[in-house]
């Protein structure tokens, strides 16, 4: 018999004694069995998954987790962390068994320290991504991560899917934002690497295997995240373009005309546009005239001096425009417009939800080989499947496109499940051709676990796997996901 860090007394027993151990550590507020309240924990955003739990426990604080994690490894329990469950790949949903457990971080929500002088924010997984974003400002700092879910996601969830988002272009991914992380490994031991220090080669950087995992070699309770200053001016522009290799040619020289200012870069074709149109209310179109192909960019500059942001877009705009890789643009003229232009981009998810279904891509290519990328792929989409309409858009600044296949409601669901796995080989095998990743930045879960053992390196998916059984020899931690 160990005693743990909370004082709970902790042995190998039978799986109802240990959930109601579980139940006694994180205390009546700490967990959910009833069915109605359990159910939004028990479907994923896009409405694929769905799956069963005998028990959602909420513990408040790192000890808590740990002794959760300790008793329900004793007895054999499975766990399934998550954060705001807004993940696109199923990763956050427990199995149909109702076997497993569920692991929410929503009540650790502190943000312990910020430290505007070393630029860092010391806080705890469950922190809403916007409420992290609302404290930076208030410090007169800025944390660059944004997405359209940033107002319901965690940063635990993010840190576990290694999330991109609207401003990858300039700052990276999820990973390259965190300096030091707090996990609960899946034996129950806490591992403390909160360090805020931007030098440490002591070894293997071992928060980087959490990044990414998905909650599948632990769970992060803990994140020192880095801090930037806070832009003091940001502009907006949408622009129509020529084509493709024209948005790729804007990139470059707005990236090199700007100082590298350039936050965001994001693809729309028109019919991604007029989706959002016709289902998302108050939406307005953001030029008079209707175009093939969108571009919206934003850039921004930290300096209070630099007063000459909005002259320098406009003149890289014009020139643009002379050479024909524009057509026709606009660039925000206050914060009203700006957020107006935002709404066009973060209302596509939802647009297409509520279209019908998606057989949704999430890839990258090197940016160069887009426009190559994008026709083949919707030729070898045409192949197998003639009851949708190919709407890639997004990341284009990261070579990352969010490669859908929009089917009508009218299609019926099996016509579009038969078809399924075929499309999504035909994109991924594309993806394979022109050495791209087939999940850029929503991660595996258990949507595209088989795919990633299909499309990745053997050797790699073999060190995956022994890691994996390093840290997590009884297979506790969401197991079925990833790997
Ligand atoms: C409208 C919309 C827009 C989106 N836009 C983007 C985008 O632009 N870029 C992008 O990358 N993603 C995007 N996403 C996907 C999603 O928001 C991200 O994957 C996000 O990082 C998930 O965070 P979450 O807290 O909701 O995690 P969850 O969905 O709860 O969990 C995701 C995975 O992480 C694990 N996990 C969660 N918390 C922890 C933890 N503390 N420790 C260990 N494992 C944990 C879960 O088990 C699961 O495997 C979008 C989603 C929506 C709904």
């Amino acid at each position: 018999m160990a005693v743990s860090e909370t004082g709970a007394q902790v042995s190998g027993r039978d799986q109802t004694e240990a959930l109601e151990e579980i139940k006694a550590i994180v205390g009546p507020k700490g967990w959910i069995d009833d069915a109605e309240e359990l159910e939004p924990h028990l479907i994923d955003f896009r409405r694929r998954f769905r799956g069963e739990t005998r028990l959602l426990v909420r513990p408040k604080s790192t000890a808590e987790v740990a002794d959760v994690v300790r008793v329900a490894a004793a007895a054999g329990i499975e766990i399934v962390p998550q954060g705001g469950n807004t993940g696109m790949c199923g990763g956050a949903i427990p199995s149909v068994s109702g076997e497993q457990i569920i692991l929410s971080l929503q009540r650790m929500d502190r943000i312990i320290e910020i430290d505007p002088t070393n630029h860092t924010m010391t806080v705890e997984a469950g922190c809403i991504l916007q409420t992290l974003q609302e404290a930076a400002s208030d410090a007169d700092r800025y944390f660059p991560l944004s997405l359209g879910a940033q107002g319901s996601c965690t940063i635990g969830g993010n840190l576990s899917t290694n999330a991109g988002g609207v401003n990858v272009v300039k700052f990276g991914n999820a990973r390259e934002l965190v300096l030091g992380i707090e996990a609960v490994l899946p034996d129950g031991r806490v591992w403390n690497g909160l360090k805020g220090l931007r030098k440490d080669n002591t070894g293997y950087d071992l928060k980087h295997l959490f990044m990414g995992a998905e909650g599948t070699l632990g769970i992060i309770t803990g994140a020192v995240l880095k801090l930037f200053p806070k832009p003091r001016d940001t502009r907006a522009a949408f622009c129509a373009m020529r084509d493709l290799p024209a948005a790729i040619e804007l990139l470059g020289r707005a990236r090199a005309e700007t100082g590298d200012s350039v936050e965001t870069f994001e693809y729309l074709p028109r019919s991604v546009i007029d989706l959002v149109l016709r289902h998302i209310p108050g939406i307005v179109d953001p030029l008079e005239t209707q175009y093939a192909h969108y571009v919206m960019m934003e850039v921004s500059t930290t300096s209070s001096s630099d007063d000459g942001l909005g002259d320098r877009l406009e003149a890289l705009l014009g020139e643009a425009m002379e050479d024909g890789l524009i057509i026709d643009a606009a660039i925000s003229q206050n914060e009203a417009h700006r957020q107006a232009f935002w709404r066009i981009r973060e209302s596509i998810p939802e647009a297409q939800r509520t279209d019908g279904m998606v057989i949704a891509h999430d890839v990258s290519v090197p940016i160069s080989r887009i426009p190559e990328f994008y026709e083949a792929g919707r030729k070898a989409i045409a192949e197998v499947f003639t009851e949708g309409e190919v709407m890639g858009f997004g990341h284009l600044g990261d070579g990352n496109l969010h490669f859908n296949v929009q089917v009508s409601a009218d299609v019926p669901r099996e016509t579009v499940l038969a078809s399924y796995d075929a499309v999504n080989h035909a994109v991924h095998d594309q993806v394979a051709l022109f050495n791209g990743s087939i999940s850029a930045e929503h991660g595996i879960g258990t949507l595209k676990r088989d795919e990633l053992h299909h499309y990745e390196d053997p050797l790699k998916l073999e060190l995956m796997a022994r890691i994996k059984q390093a840290l997590d020899p009884d297979g506790i931690m969401n197991p079925g996901k990833v790997i």
